[in-house]
């Protein structure tokens, strides 16, 4: 089993196809939307992470591409320093997918990597410095 993050770029013509409907049905695959997206050109970019057997992944990646879909892996890696964090909170009220999250009543911050976008927004937030970007050498 591997599981992946990838970023789905769907043309205009396309945006409304249902195409992981199909990843699910006909390659066996888990499917996961962190998040979605629609340009003012109607261009359509989907972040998801997709669990499944390694040849279907492949096999389901291949017909995305052949429909027209531009696949890229998700590059960047979203580092959380806790030793460097004050549990402030200021990150949780901006993070788009809840990746950084408040638990109460004790008022900890945690970060949950698996639902990270990486985009950024936490590193702007922050004021210890405490989340970091790593660029990863994966090739889509
Ligand atoms: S980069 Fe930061 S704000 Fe964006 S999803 Fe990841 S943890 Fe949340
Ligand atoms: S903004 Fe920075 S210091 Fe505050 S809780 Fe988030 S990671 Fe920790």
């Amino acid at each position: 089993m591997i599981r992946k993050k990838v970023v789905l770029h769907f043309p205009a013509t396309l945006v409304e196809q249902p195409f992981i409907y199909y990843l699910i049905r006909d390659y066996q695959l888990m499917v996961n939307i962190l998040r979605a997206n629609i340009n003012p050109r109607k261009e359509g970019r989907l972040i998801v992470e997709i669990n499944g057997e390694e040849g279907d992944f492949n096999e389901g990646i291949d017909w995305l591409s052949a429909q027209g879909v531009r696949i890229t892996t998700l590059k960047q890696q979203i580092i959380w320093r806790e030793d460097r964090c004050t549990h402030c909170g200021a990150c949780t009220v901006i993070c788009p997918t809840g990746a950084l999250y408040l638990q109460r009543p004790e008022m900890i911050v945690h970060f949950d990597e698996n639902k990270c976008v990486a985009c950024e927004h936490c590193l702007k937030a922050c004021p210890a410095k405490a989340m970091e970007t790593l660029m990863e050498n994966t090739t889509g």
